[in-house]
């Protein structure tokens, strides 16, 4: 079977991924075979600039060759912090720091701000190499809003504090499954689905 490696060493994300690519006829491999491989610095302007940086770089090892390579990357824009946390926002309070913290230092920076001036982003882009050198991008948003407080406990990250508007409920509250119907990763990972789909016919 056609072999596939996801470039993350984010568990959640890796969960989240192999859910969604369920049924294609693919070995949807973690990074956990490749011991070796150094994930390079996020250090690119934009999330389409490091999921490609991370698809290229682990394009280049022995062990990856003759796989499919996704990799992705993703950020929060809150537009009244000028796009903070952005492309950054796994740092945003500070190199090495934890969701909690990054959550409570979005709470902070966004007090006192009515709900008209919490409106926000997750971005996600999905690079893609083929076997052959082929690359394809795929990038999708989903928009939401900033609670003024943590709610719920599923998902990750800035989950609990994203509200899905449509639902009022944070993606913390909504559960996996609903959330991947509608996230920006699910949106994107729905288009790259199809992309490997028509790869693999
Ligand atoms: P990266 O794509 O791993 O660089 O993630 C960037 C930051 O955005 C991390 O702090 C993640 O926790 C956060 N993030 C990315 N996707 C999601 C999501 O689906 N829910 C909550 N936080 C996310």
């Amino acid at each position: 079977m056609q072999r596939l490696i996801i470039a993350t060493g984010n568990p959640h994300k890796y969960r989240e991924i192999k859910t969604l690519l369920e049924g294609l006829p693919l070995e949807v491999l973690s990074l956990s075979g490749l011991p070796h491989f150094a994930m390079p610095e996020e250090d690119q302007p934009t999330c389409a600039g490091n999921a490609l940086k991370k698809a290229r770089a682990l394009r280049g090892m022995d062990a990856a060759r003759n796989a499919v390579i996704m990799a992705d990357d993703s950020g929060l824009e809150v537009a009244s912090l000028g796009g903070l946390p952005g492309v950054h926002a796994a740092r945003f309070a500070g190199p090495g720091a934890d969701d909690g913290a990054n959550n409570r230092l979005l709470l902070k920076r966004m007090e006192g701000l009515p709900p008209e001036k919490r409106k926000a982003a997750f971005r996600c882009a999905i690079a893609l190499i083929f076997p052959d050198g082929e690359e394809s991008l795929i990038e999708e948003s989903c928009p939401g809003r900033i609670a003024t407080a943590p709610r719920g406990c599923s998902g990750f990250g800035y989950d609990p504090l994203f509200i899905y508007e449509p639902t009022g409920l944070t993606f913390a509250e909504m559960g996996e499954a609903a959330k991947n119907r509608v996230s920006h990763r699910g949106r994107a990972l729905r288009r790259a689905r199809l992309t490997l789909k028509n790869w693999l016919a």
